[in-house]
């Protein structure tokens, strides 16, 4: 491993000269190679700047003087190259949350936060963990080549380089793997793989998503037949854009795929994001209805990040809550999450929603789901996402697993 993560290039970007020296210390044991320091947001701009390729990870301080964590991210979010985020605060777990949340409305990958007062060994713990989730080789090659151009885009959905890879989704009461989220992957020529917040705002900003969601509901419908197939029915979630939901043939247009693939709507879920701020409710309120009318699923994805109401909750015909990963990362520490955890878990069996947890990440957490009742789970504690190939494999080994520990 520490070879491998030494390919990456980290921005410690902090005003607090300890905590930039304790983070840059803790970066060089686990094995990073590169680490750049910026005082404020105006240096570490310049900073990325200057690096063929960009960083690859900024751990950002939110509160900085001169330009802030917030103002940082902002004009980061215009550069053709985002490293992704890990967020650095102070105390108000309100602010950090909110930082968060600005960070994914710029389409931001935010793989962490860390709060301040920060101990020096759970710093390594985290810090570690998070760098352990990615596959460098690919990851770096895959995003330090320069921007992604909206030609390059649309080629490479022509050429098939965008393919579903599969997070497994583990049943909380008998550790069996019921279903998979399929998530956007782009394998370029050169075998770098690149992720979703490097293409789908992208997408979505060009209407490259529809062909782009296309390609995605083939390669993992039919990647579900092939499982079925070798005998293992597993549940598949897709991802849905909101601008996809003014497509109001898209139903009908994925009841004709499952068909040509033998597969039955119940087994398809389809999941849309909490981000409800600027759409089109009449349209996407007609588009999310048919999928019900035809028997597909639909899952309110993050919840707890964005703007549902009550009321959203009920107008709309969903069959599942799934808890963004805010609300399910370190709940068994703190006591914050933990509350608005619990409340959630409430809200989900009172609207008798099937309830999943994303983002799980220690075995506390899995054990506190596990005890408030929630169904499924999904995160690196278990699995990161796999190519669909390795999917049957590794259930069979958790089966064995599980067998073993059981
Ligand atoms: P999402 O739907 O919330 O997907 C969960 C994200 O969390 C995935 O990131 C997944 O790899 C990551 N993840 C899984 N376990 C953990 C964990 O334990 N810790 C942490 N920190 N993260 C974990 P990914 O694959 O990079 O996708 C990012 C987002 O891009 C997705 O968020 C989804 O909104 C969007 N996306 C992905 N594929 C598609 C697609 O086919 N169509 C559309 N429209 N959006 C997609
Ligand atoms: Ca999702
Ligand atoms: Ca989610």
């Amino acid at each position: 491993m520490t070879t491998e993560l030494n390919d990456f290039s980290v921005l410690i970007a902090d005003d607090d000269a300890i905590a930039q020296r304790l983070m840059e210390s803790v970066l060089g044991s686990i094995g990073i190679g590169s680490v750049a320091l910026a005082e404020d947001g105006a240096v570490a701009l310049a900073c990325h700047d200057s690096m063929p390729g960009g960083v690859d990870f900024v751990l950002l301080d939110i509160d900085m003087p001169g330009m802030d964590g917030l103002e940082f991210l902002r004009h980061l979010s215009h550069r053709p190259v985002r490293p992704a985020i890990i967020l650095i605060g102070s105390g108000d777990k309100a602010v950090l949350f909110g930082a968060r949340e600005m960070a994914l409305a710029h389409k931001f990958r935010v793989v962490g936060e860390i709060s301040k007062p920060i101990e020096p060994v759970g710093l390594k713990t985290l810090l570690a963990n998070i760098f352990a989730a990615y596959s460098p080789h690919t990851e770096r090659r895959g995003t330090a080549r320069g921007a992604l151009g909206e030609a390059e885009l649309r080629d490479g959905i022509a050429a098939g380089a965008l393919q579903p890879y599969y997070q497994p989704q583990i049943r909380l009461d008998d550790g069996g793997v019921r279903g998979v989220e399929a998530l956007a992957r782009w394998r370029r020529a050169d075998g770098g793989l690149i992720f979703p917040d490097q293409f789908i705002a992208l997408a979505e900003k060009t209407g490259l998503i529809d062909p782009l969601t296309d390609a995605i509901l083939d390669g993992a419908l039919k990647q579900e037949s092939l499982w079925r197939a070798e005998g293992l029915a597993l549940q598949l979630s897709i991802n849905l854009s909101i601008p996809s939901l003014a497509r109001f043939d898209l139903p009908d247009r994925v009841m004709e795929l499952a068909a040509t693939y033998g597969l039955e709507p119940g087994g398809i879920t389809l999941e849309i994001t909490e981000s409800w701020l600027i759409w089109d409710v009449a349209a996407a309120l007609e588009t999310l209805t048919r999928f019900r009318l035809k028997g597909f699923g639909l899952s309110i994805d993050d919840y707890g990040s964005g703007f549902s109401s009550m009321r959203r909750l009920k107008t709309i015909p969903f069959t599942e809550l799934k808890l963004d990963r805010a609300f399910v990362n370190g709940a068994h520490r703190d006591a914050q999450v933990r509350a608005m955890l619990e409340s959630s878990v409430d809200l989900a069996k009172k609207l008798e929603l099937l309830l999943v947890a994303e983002g799980v990440e220690e075995e506390e957490d899995w054990k506190l789901l596990r005890d408030l009742g929630v169904d499924l789970a999904q995160g690196n504690y278990f699995t990161k996402p796999l190519p669909g190939a390795e999917v049957l494999p590794w259930a069979a080994k958790r089966r064995r697993g599980v067998a073993v520990s059981g």
